[in-house]
């Protein structure tokens, strides 16, 4: 199962990122890879470490906390990705260095509180649901204003952009829209935020339409690392 070539993934998946960037007239190397190892052992990240690759993104808050332990000494840095409890902040607030995944006030808070004075501000993204879907989380476009607003205002937390996870759908026009959705919404919060950065969109299976439409990180997890 492990017996997988990282290094060359993350060469075919740069690949695919850079030819992406081309078509959609983007600056070289605007697009920051994130390899998502959620489930994956740390000598895969290690390996990845290996090759070049620094980023890093995981979705359970104590295995992200573990792993970057673990891996202190690789100076990786880590990208939070999943669902947050509230009783899970103190973890991700000590050991990450972005989270993509805000979309409460009461959380936003803790992770400005439990931040610790030595270290920069956590990078956050809000996560918007851009599919509609009752089930799916993420606060809706009309929220995104207000969140921003609250997070502007703590001092441990720098507000970088927003992130998505739309429904999984077939052919690039139909993958497009959800990201240039979230794209819309993304340049009007610029209007009073205008130092934003970061567009978090984009997964294995629709990246190419996700760096058209504007991406500036894709979440790699399956073709980085393999299936889960
Ligand atoms: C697992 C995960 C990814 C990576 O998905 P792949 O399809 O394996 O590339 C990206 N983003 C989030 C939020 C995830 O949970």
């Amino acid at each position: 199962m492990d017996n997988i070539n990282v290094a060359s993934n993350l060469t075919a998946v740069t690949d695919r990122i850079r030819v992406a960037e081309h078509q959609a007239h983007r600056t070289p190397q605007s697009v920051t890879l994130l390899a998502v190892s959620k489930t994956k052992p740390a000598a895969l990240i290690e390996a990845a470490s290996a090759a070049g690759q620094r980023c890093f993104g995981e979705n359970y808050a104590q295995e992200a906390v573990e792993k970057a332990e673990a891996l202190k000494h690789l100076n990786l840095e880590w990208h939070f990705i999943g669902p947050i409890q509230s009783n899970k902040t103190r973890g991700l607030a000590t050991h990450m260095d972005w989270i993509h995944t805000v979309e409460r006030e009461k959380i936003a808070r803790r992770l400005n509180d439990q931040r610790p004075d030595d270290m920069a501000p956590l990078n956050i993204c809000l996560q918007v649901n851009i599919s509609g879907e009752a089930s799916k989380a993420g606060i809706l476009s009309t929220e995104v204003l207000t969140l921003a607003d609250a997070i502007s205002a703590l001092p441990k937390l720098r507000l970088r952009g927003l992130m998505a996870i739309p429904a999984p759908s077939e052919g690039i026009d139909a993958q497009r829209r959800p990201f240039k959705a979230l794209k819309d919404i993304w340049d009007e919060l610029k209007g009073t935020y205008p130092e934003l950065d970061t567009l978090s969109m984009g997964m294995s299976g629709d990246l190419e339409a996700a760096v058209l439409e504007g991406a500036t990180i894709v979440r790699i997890g399956t073709d980085v690392f393999g299936a889960r």
